[in-house]
């Protein structure tokens, strides 16, 4: 508890210090993540730490704003962050309003929705304060209104943005999956010099306000070949290089409301391309892989076999098709359940998966049957592959259970030249598994005599 505390006290004070840095103009900061910190961490950790977020505003304001000088000005700006960011988490997170991290467009669609209207609401409370507080600003209040207003939403999203790139981030790191290639990094490092660059050539010629939506062009080719996680912080990064720069050379002759914008637009940009984008990665590729053991699935067995069979007749080379059906396997559903049945398919996809090189396919076409393709596979390299692969699935020990007894049955078909269809040669594999079956079971048997198996 007392470390979460720190942690919400801490990331205020950084995100407030930081709104200063990145003010456009007097009041108005171009991005205000601390209203982010008090949606993502009260959503996350719930309403017993409302008070940890009070404390927050009373220490991240000290530098600026010691606490005997506040007046009731400062006070009710408390209240109306507390209770509309406060208010918008607890509620996302009684209804499921937000899912972090994003991993559709319809959870980035809610995300930017649920800081839109919290910080619409908050800016109309602001000018309530500041109409009743600060008579001289009366003549400004509509600055004031889109200057927090768009602060505000620009803050929320980059902050959830973010985090939702940390938790992506973090998940990977746990699965042990790659967190990034080097083209995307190149990439970013690229769009976001670009950006700096734009933005620096179009504030010296005083021409931000006509051509700066172009800074959207690097985030959004990004985006599009390198999904959600680029999406986001490129964005990011293009909003902190255009404030940087317009601050850095003065480009205050246009109004921050322009800037904000852009920031704005930029930000709305990479999140909902970026997901967009995933959703379709995603379709993509539920619809040509198993979900279960994310081998590619009998569709895409046929897809991508046919093109290895014209290739082996075009160039005169041998294919060979393997084809493994696990033994008892109603057994060891029966007796150890579902779900370490489910296991043990992962188990045998994933040797499948390491048994074949690149180029090689290998596929789950049926329940719990495998197809592995061998490009260039003869009798003899296609025995050695098979045979080893049947010791690898009889060694398999499963969880607690440890199923020792996991055997599968193969049946071998080569391509050496001819006529025959992918389905020729797959049913020929068919029969010959057929009769590994008949003759006892975990063993290989070829459709024509089988070769010497010398490894
Ligand atoms: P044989 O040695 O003759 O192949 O016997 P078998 O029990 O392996 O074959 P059978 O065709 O009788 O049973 C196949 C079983 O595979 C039945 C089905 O419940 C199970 N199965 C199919 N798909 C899945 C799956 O995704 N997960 C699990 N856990 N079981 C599955
Ligand atoms: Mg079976
Ligand atoms: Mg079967």
């Amino acid at each position: 508890m007392t470390n979460r505390y720190l942690i919400i006290i801490a990331a205020y004070f950084l995100c407030w210090q930081f709104a200063i840095l990145a003010r456009v103009s007097d009041n108005v900061s171009a991005l205000y993540p601390a209203a982010g910190v008090i949606v993502f961490f009260i959503h996350r950790w719930g309403w017993k730490y409302l008070p940890a977020t009070v404390l927050a505003m009373l220490v991240a304001n000290l530098p600026q704003t010691p606490l005997w000088e506040w007046t009731a000005f400062n006070y009710l700006n408390l209240l109306r962050q507390l209770v509309v960011y406060g208010g918008a988490a607890l509620l996302a997170r009684k209804y499921n309003g937000l899912s972090l991290p994003i991993d559709s467009l319809n959870s980035s669609i809610r995300l930017l929705a649920l800081s839109l209207i919290s910080s619409l609401l908050s800016a109309v409370l602001a000018i309530g304060i500041f109409w009743l507080y600060s008579p001289s600003l009366r003549p400004y209040l509509n600055v004031i209104f889109s200057g927090f207003w768009l602060g505000d939403f620009n803050g929320i999203v980059l902050f959830l943005g973010l985090a939702s790139v940390v938790i992506t981030l973090k998940q990977q790191i746990k699965m042990g999956a790659a967190i990034a290639s080097r083209d995307s990094v190149i990439s970013l490092l690229a769009s976001s010099v670009v950006v700096a660059v734009l933005t620096a050539i179009l504030s010296l010629n005083n021409s931000l306000d006509l051509y700066g939506y172009l800074i959207i062009l690097p985030v959004l080719i990004g985006t599009i070949a390198f999904g959600l996680n680029f999406g986001i912080l490129a964005s990011v990064l293009a909003n902190l290089s255009a404030i940087c720069t317009y601050n850095l050379l003065d480009g205050q002759q246009i109004p921050a409301i322009q800037i904000q914008l852009l920031c704005a637009m930029v930000i709305c940009v990479g999140m909902l391309l970026g997901s967009a984008i995933d959703d379709q990665k995603a379709a993509h590729f539920d619809a040509s892989h198993d979900p279960l053991t994310c081998l590619i699935n009998r569709r895409s067995f046929f897809f991508f076999g046919k093109t290895m069979l014209e290739r082996a007749k075009r160039y005169q080379h041998s294919l060979a098709i393997i084809m493994l059906d696990l033994d008892h396997f109603k057994r060891v559903n029966d007796t150890y359940g579902h779900e370490q049945g489910d296991q043990l398919l992962c188990a045998v996809a994933e040797q499948c998966r390491s048994i074949t090189r690149a180029g090689d396919l290998s596929a789950r076409i049926g329940g719990e049957e495998f197809v592995l393709l061998i490009e260039h596979g003869d009798a003899s390299k296609a025995a050695q592959i098979a045979e080893r692969l049947r010791r690898e699935i009889y060694k398999i020990n499963l969880g607690e259970n440890k199923i020792a007894i996991a055997s599968a049955s193969f049946g071998v078909s080569v391509f050496c030249g001819g006529n025959e269809s992918l389905n020729d040669l797959l049913k020929s594999a068919d029969k010959a598994l057929y009769v590994a079956k008949n003759n006892g079971r975990n063993q290989v048997v070829f459709d024509t005599p089988a070769p010497n198996i010398t490894n």
